[in-house]
Order: structure tokens, then sequence, then C-alpha cells
């Protein structure tokens, strides 16, 4: 995987995301501000607008870039907490130009660790976190049994939908749903929901 798979995904990223700016604001209307979809979409138009910049930058600089362009145009928690994990995704793959199987799982690893650092959530409190998690578990089982980069980031996937899934029963007790209490049951998070869909717009890239 190189600097012009990355962008690949980046681009899958701005699409996908526009795609589903609609239903990831439905998602947060009843357990937040109705603000998800267009935060992500604010967001992912502000990188896209930097693409033809970053075909001629490494790896690390085009992840931190998407960081810091989250950080600085996405008004909603989700801006800190995905600028975090895309520069710390960075940050892993420094000075890489070309990445492994296990450099991949290093930069999920990175991009969760981005998440759980800044918001400090454990798996169970309904965030973006129920899906990383089981995702970055699958990916290094299947690193684990020598799978591809195309397998590795598929199983990712299917367990960042599975673990989304999981999040319609559980109680909030993180972000701006906790407020809701017992109300936040019943309904799937958006934050666990983009997260899917940033890991099935990297498997799809690297099918
Ligand atoms: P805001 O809640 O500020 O309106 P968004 O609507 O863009 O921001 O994002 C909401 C999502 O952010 C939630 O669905 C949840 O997944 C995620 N989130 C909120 N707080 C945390 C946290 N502390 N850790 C991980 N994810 C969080
Ligand atoms: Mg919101």
């Amino acid at each position: 995987m190189n600097n012009e798979d990355i962008l690949r995904w980046l681009e899958r990223i701005a699409d996908v995301l526009h795609e589903n700016a609609q239903h990831l604001t439905e998602l947060d209307s009843p357990i937040g501000d109705a603000d998800h979809g267009t935060n992500m979409d604010r967001g992912f138009t502000a990188v896209r607008n930097k693409f033809s910049t970053m075909t001629t930058m490494d790896m690390a600089t085009q992840l931190k870039t998407v960081g810091s362009t989250l950080v600085s145009t996405v008004g909603g928690s989700s801006g800190p907490l995905y600028g975090t994990a895309f520069l710390r995704a960075g940050t892993a793959v420094a000075d890489k130009t070309d990445l492994s199987a296990a450099d991949v799982v290093s930069m999920l690893e990175a991009f969760t660790g981005g998440i759980v650092t800044r918001g400090k959530a454990q798996p169970g409190e309904k965030t973006m976190v129920d899906a990383l998690t089981p995702a970055l578990n699958a990916a290094k089982e299947a690193l684990g049994q020598g799978a591809s980069i195309a397998e590795i980031t598929a199983r990712a996937a299917t367990s960042a939908e599975e673990g989304a899934k999981a999040t319609i029963p559980m109680l909030a007790t993180k972000g701006r749903a906790s407020y809701l209490g017992e109300r936040s049951v019943g309904h799937q998070d958006p934050g666990a929901t983009s997260s899917w869909l940033l890991l099935k717009a990297l498997a799809e890239v690297c099918a």
C-alpha cells in the first residue's frame, strides 16, 4: 500500500461520507444534535480540496494533513477525535513508502488509539470505539493468520459493521448521547457508523 492507495482511500471516504451525509445526520437526530453527517461531509470536503496538493506528499504527510484539516474544519466532537486518529495514523507510517500487512495493522492501531486517547471511551459506551476496537482485533487476528492486506481490511470492515450495529441496544455514557441516559438505548450510534464507513472504504480500495 503506497501513497497513491492512501489518496484513493481518502477520495473514497470523501465520496462515501458525502453519499451518507443525510443518513449519518438522521442517526444523530434521536441521540444527538443532527449534525454528524454534515460535520463529516464538511471535513472531508475540505480534505477533498487539498487532494491536488496531496499527490506529491508522502503518506505520513497525507494522513497528517487530513488530521489537521479535520481538527480545523469540523466543529463537533468528531473533528478532534478523527483528527487525532489521522494524525496518529500518519505518525505510525512515518518514513514508509510501501506498507506491509503488519504496517497497515499498525496504522489502524494508531488510528484507534488516537480516538481512545482523545475521547477516553471504553468499548460498550456507544461510540466510535465500538466499531473500531472489534475491527482492530479482527485485523490483528487476520494478520496473525498470515492474511493479505485485502483480507485484513475486509475482515476489519465486517467487524466494524457488526460493532456499529451492536451499539443499538447500548446505553450511551460518553458524548452528547449520554445526556439522554436510558433514551439513548435503541438507536445506532452515528460515530460508530461513520467509523465503519471509513474502514469499508479502506477495504474497497485494498480489494
Ligand atoms: P457532536 O456530538 O459534538 O455533535 P458529532 O455529531 O459529529 O459531534 O459526533 C458524534 C459522535 O462522536 C458520536 O456518535 C460518538 O460516536 C462520537 N463520540 C462522542 N464522544 C466520544 C468519545 N468520548 N469517544 C469516542 N467517540 C465519541
Ligand atoms: Mg452531533
